[in-house]
């Protein structure tokens, strides 16, 4: 299907000024791509000027929160073209967490149609100095006006963009969650919902009064095994191993770890996707036998973990980063900047419009 465009975006475009001080996710491009779907019916997608939304205050999404999101990026490459990277993985994992809350999935081709479009126009404000990007905020939100528990009937998909920083966490204090869970096995701890994050919210406030940055969630069932981080998935380097824990339903599947599970074979680390048990990976870094931890994730790509703590213990990780966490993340951005050979056929070209 074609994509209007509304006249109104070239006017906002040229209008536009990038932030000299761009932050992550804080200044917005000044258009944004739209579809609604009606009875199962999708409109034709649409770039129209950045505006606030228009929502009736009975809207499912607001009281039964019926909404899910993505998280990616638009890169320049060394050679100054754009890219984004394997953007049909998140539009498979926008349809997988649409579908788990009841709602219809955004086709593939109209995601891509979206994710595209604002980056073709939005090509000259993606950022060019190293780990910058346009950072994209795909979401699908149920609108109906309705205050029974029930499935909207309409639903509206946006994707707004960012020009951004790179995300620099620093090295992360972890606070191992032992009260609160982030998911249920069975819920919608696979799906990227916002909820989830909600839910997350009330035990970083707590860990940050005791000194540490984030959470790390274990599994929901008996809070023995290591899950992952609000937004972020977890790996761990022992005995010379890279360990990650295996999907278990509670755990949202990153696509910066699916991509640093396949660059780390071909880097020749040995794997293990299993179950990380709390305390033996707390004694193991104690006594030195799990020598790094790192989290992952789009924003951030990599983030050192320098302390996992809870009540009884803090154990301090020596190496933040590690060799490790440092030799992936420069593989990876080195391809996503166009800096290294795309063996993998990641990389997807997105041909810019000007003005
Ligand atoms: C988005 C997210 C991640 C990271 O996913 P990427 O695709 O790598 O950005 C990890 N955990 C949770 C809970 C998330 O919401």
């Amino acid at each position: 299907m074609s994509i209007y465009i509304d006249p109104e975006v070239a006017v906002s475009l040229r209008g536009y000024e990038v932030p000299e001080r761009l932050g992550f996710g804080t200044a917005m491009a000044p258009v944004m791509f739209r579809a609604v779907c009606q009875d199962g019916c999708w409109s034709q997608g649409e770039l129209i000027p950045y505006a606030p939304l228009t929502i009736d205050p009975a809207a499912k999404v607001l009281h039964y929160a019926q909404s899910c999101f993505e998280g990616m990026k638009a890169y320049r490459t060394a050679a100054g073209s754009i890219a984004l990277f394997r953007p049909e993985k998140n539009a498979a994992r926008m349809a997988y967490s649409a579908k788990r809350l009841c709602m219809p999935s955004v086709p593939e081709s109209l995601f891509l149609d979206g994710v595209r479009t604002i980056a073709a126009y939005c090509a000259n404000l993606v950022p060019g100095n190293r780990g910058e990007s346009l950072y994209l905020r795909p979401f699908l939100i149920g609108t109906q006006a309705d205050l029974t528990v029930s499935a909207s009937t309409s639903y509206e998909f946006y994707v707004i963009a960012s020009p951004s920083e790179a995300y620099h966490t620093g090295n992360m204090r972890l606070w191992v969650e032992r009260e609160d869970a982030r998911a249920a096995v069975g819920g919608t701890g696979d799906a990227k919902v916002g909820g989830n994050y909600a839910g997350s919210l009330l035990s970083v406030g707590r860990l940050k009064e005791r000194g540490y940055d984030q959470s790390l969630w274990l599994n929901p069932a008996d809070r023995s095994r290591v899950d992952e981080l609000s937004g972020m998935n977890f790996f761990a380097v022992i005995e010379g191993k890279l360990h990650t824990p295996a999907l278990s339903g509670s755990i949202l599947e990153g696509i910066t770890r699916n991509s640093l599970l396949k660059l780390a074979r071909e880097l020749g680390y040995d794997l293990v996707e299993g179950a990380i048990h709390i305390d033996t990976l707390l004694s193991q870094i104690a006594s030195g036998v799990c020598t790094e931890a790192f989290a992952c994730g789009t924003a951030a790509i990599i983030s050192p973990i320098s302390v996992i703590g809870d009540e009884a213990h803090s154990h301090e990780l020596y190496q933040a980063p590690g060799p490790v966490a440092k030799a992936l993340r420069e593989a990876l951005l080195d391809i996503q900047e166009g800096r290294a050979e795309d063996n993998f056929g990641w990389m997807q070209p997105v041909d810019p419009v000007n003005f």
